[in-house]
């Protein structure tokens, strides 16, 4: 006689059961709410009045195009602040690393 069904009734088969498995294996890492890497809900208006980090005027002076979905932020003037020298680590695009990493870099730094 042939089976009906591949698996004992009720609690799917083995298929179904590896995924079950797979995915509450997974939930923890995908399933946890995302990571805003410090970074805080701020108030609108206090972001306008921020100062550009390339050229140092107030971002409610600059003007934003919307090209295909890249937002292009063009600023006011042609002159551009200095760029600061950074004698820390740097994240993987280069950047003064933040966080985490830096976190991490100071731990391995104090203990070798
Ligand atoms: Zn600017």
């Amino acid at each position: 006689m042939a089976r009906d069904a591949a698996s004992r009734p009720g609690d799917g088969n083995a298929f179904t059961r590896f995924f079950d498995r797979v995915d509450s294996a997974l939930e923890p890492i995908f399933g946890a709410p995302l990571a805003t890497g410090g970074l805080e809900q701020e108030d609108a208006a206090e972001l306008r009045t921020r100062p550009c980090p390339v050229c140092g005027h107030a971002i409610f002076e600059h003007t934003f195009d919307d090209l295909s979905g890249n937002i292009v932020m063009t600023c006011p003037t042609s002159e551009r602040l200095p760029e600061r020298a950074t004698t820390g680590p740097l994240n993987e695009l280069g950047m003064p690393a933040h966080g985490r990493r830096l976190e991490r870099y100071e731990q391995r730094a104090s203990a070798g």
